[in-house]
C-alpha cells in the first residue's frame, strides 16, 4: 500500500470490514438504527479476549478506546515500510513518511470539517493542547482579567488555567453544575460570570464523568459577546459526535487520538487559521522555526510553529487511520449507537435499588459515560472495590475521580465508578455489568 496523502482514510475504509450506510438496513442491525455491533466488533480482535472463565466487557472507553486492526495495520505498514523522518529529509522514504504524516493531517481535517489541514496541530495529547492555549493565549492578561471554566473540567482543562492565572494575576472563575449535571447557566447568568472582564472561556463540549453534552454554541456565543476566546475541549465528544468546527462556534478545539479510536502519543488542537496566525510558539526546538539566530529566531507559520521537533509521525498515520475507519462507519451511526446503549445502561442501572448515577438519567443531550455509586447495606461499597470486583467478572470499569476531583467534592462525594461505551458496545456487556453489580452489591451487604 502507498502512503500518499489521500489513500490513508480510503485505506483505512478498506481494512475496516465496516458497513458503508446503504448496507447498513440490509444487515438487519438488531438495534433498529442500521449498525450491527457484532460486524463492528470483529474489526477489534482484543474484543474476543477473554478475561480469567468470563468474555471480556470492555467499558472503560472514556478512558482509552480499543483500536480496531485498521489503525494498527496503518501503523505497522508505515514503520515497516516508509520510516523516516519528516520535513527534513532528501530521499524517497523521508518524503514518503513527509506524505503520510500530512495526510494523516488531512484526514483529521477532514473528519473535523476545518476549513485547512493547515488548522490541525499535532500535539502529545488533549492536555497538550490545553496547556498550549493556556500558554498562548495568556501573554497579555493580568489583574483584572478572568478566566471561566466549569466544575464539570477535567483536571487537564483546570490546571493549565491555574497555572496561567498564577503566572498573570487573572482570576479563575467557574461555572457551577445544576444537581441533575448540567452546566448552570441560569446561575451564570445571574452572577455576571460572563462579563467584560471576561478573556478566555475553556469548558468540555462532553463531560466525561457525567456524560452532558453542553451547548457550546451557545457558549460560544456568551463569549464572543464580550470579545472572549472559546476553547473547547472535545476530548469525549469527538470520538461520538459528528463534529464540524466551522459551525460549532469555538475557536480553539482540542481533542486527543486514543479516545477515538486512535493511538496513544497524539492529540489535536484545532483552531481557525487567522487566530492560529496571530499565536506566538508554545514549545521551542526544530521544525517550529523559520531561522534562527543567536540574537533570535523567526517562526514558521501555523501549524509547523506549534509542532517543536520530531512529531508524533507514526501516530499521526495511526490517527488518520482512525479518522478514516469512523468516517466509514458514519458518525451519525455513531452516536445513535452511543445513544441506544447508553439508554439501555441507563435503564438496567437504574433498576439496582441503591444505586445512584450522577448527571443526567435521560439519554438525551447525553454521552456514553455512566457514573454511579452503589449502596450494599448502608454504607456506599468504595469505587475501587466495585472495580475489583467486576473486573473479577470480566468487567472492564474506572473507579475514582476520573481527573474530575471538584466535580466529585461539587457532588459531596470522594469518587465514583464509571462505565463508558463506544461504538463497539454490545447489550450483553451491559447486562453483564448490572449482573456484576448485583453480585458485588449482595457480597457487601
Ligand atoms: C481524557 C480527557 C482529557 C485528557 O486527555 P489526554 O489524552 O489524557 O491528554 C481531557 N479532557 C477530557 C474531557 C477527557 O476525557
Amino acid at each position: 500500500m502507498s502512503a500518499g496523502t489521500h489513500d490513508l482514510a480510503d485505506a483505512a475504509a478498506e481494512f475496516g470490514r465496516s458497513i458503508d450506510p446503504d448496507q447498513g438496513a440490509e444487515l438487519g442491525a438488531g438495534d433498529g438504527i442500521g449498525f450491527d455491533v457484532d460486524f463492528i466488533r470483529n474489526d477489534f480482535p482484543i474484543l474476543q479476549r477473554t478475561v480469567g472463565s468470563y468474555p471480556l466487557a470492555y467499558l472503560d472507553s472514556a478512558n482509552t478506546s480499543q483500536k480496531p486492526s485498521a489503525v494498527v495495520e496503518a501503523i505497522e505498514d508505515h514503520y515497516l515500510n516508509h520510516n523516516a523522518n519528516v520535513a527534513r529529509a532528501m530521499h524517497t522514504l523521508g518524503a514518503e513518511a513527509t506524505a503520510a504524516y500530512e495526510g494523516g493531517r488531512e484526514a483529521v481535517a477532514r473528519f473535523i470539517g476545518a476549513a485547512q489541514p493547515a488548522e490541525v496541530i499535532f500535539t502529545k495529547n488533549a492536555s497538550e493542547a490545553l496547556n498550549l492555549c493556556a500558554h498562548t493565549l495568556t501573554g497579555g492578561l493580568g489583574e483584572g482579567d478572568e478566566i471561566v471554566v466549569s466544575v464539570m473540567e477535567h483536571h487537564s482543562n483546570i490546571v493549565p488555567w491555574q497555572l496561567a492565572c498564577e503566572r498573570t494575576g487573572a482570576t479563575l472563575r467557574w461555572f457551577d453544575v445544576t444537581e441533575d449535571g448540567r452546566l448552570d447557566l441560569a446561575k451564570a447568568e445571574a452572577e455576571g460570570l460572563i462579563n467584560e472582564r471576561t478573556k478566555i472561556v475553556s469548558v468540555t463540549w462532553v463531560s466525561n464523568v457525567l456524560g452532558t453534552v453542553n451547548p457550546v454554541t451557545e457558549l460560544a456565543a456568551l463569549a464572543h459577546r464580550v470579545g472572549a476566546t472559546m476553547v473547547l475541549d472535545a476530548s469525549q465528544a469527538v470520538p461520538q459526535l459528528p463534529t464540524d468546527v466551522t459551525t460549532l462556534g469555538a475557536d480553539l478545539v482540542a481533542f486527543t487520538g486514543h479516545k477515538m479510536v486512535g493511538p496513544t502519543g497524539i492529540g489535536v488542537l484545532w483552531g481557525r487559521y487567522d487566530l492560529l496566525a496571530e499565536l506566538p510558539p508554545f514549545l521551542g526546538g526544530g521544525e517550529m522555526i523559520e531561522i534562527v539566530r543567536m540574537t533570535g529566531s523567526t517562526f514558521a507559520a501555523p501549524p509547523h510553529r506549534f509542532e517543536a521537533g520530531t512529531p508524533p509521525i507514526a501516530q499521526a498515520v495511526g490517527l488518520g487511520a482512525a479518522a478514516g475507519y469512523l468516517q466509514a462507519v458514519g458518525m451519525e451511526r455513531v452516536a445513535a449507537h452511543e445513544q441506544e446503549i447508553t439508554r439501555y445502561a441507563l435503564e438496567g442501572l437504574q433498576s439496582i435499588d441503591g444505586l445512584r448515577i450522577l448527571g443526567p438519567t435521560e439519554p438525551v443531550d447525553r454521552g456514553g459515560a455512566v457514573s454511579f455509586t452503589l449502596r450494599a447495606g448502608s454504607t456506599d461499597v468504595h469505587p475501587h472495590d466495585i472495580a475489583q470486583f467486576l473486573d473479577a467478572r470480566g468487567v472492564a470499569v474506572r473507579g475514582g475521580h476520573h481527573c474530575a476531583r471538584p466535580l466529585h467534592e461539587r457532588f459531596g462525594i470522594q469518587s465514583s465508578t464509571r462505565a463508558s461505551f463506544y461504538l463497539y458496545t454490545a447489550k450483553r456487556e451491559i447486562d453483564q455489568l448490572v449482573d456484576a453489580l448485583l453480585y458485588t452489591q449482595k457480597f457487601f451487604s
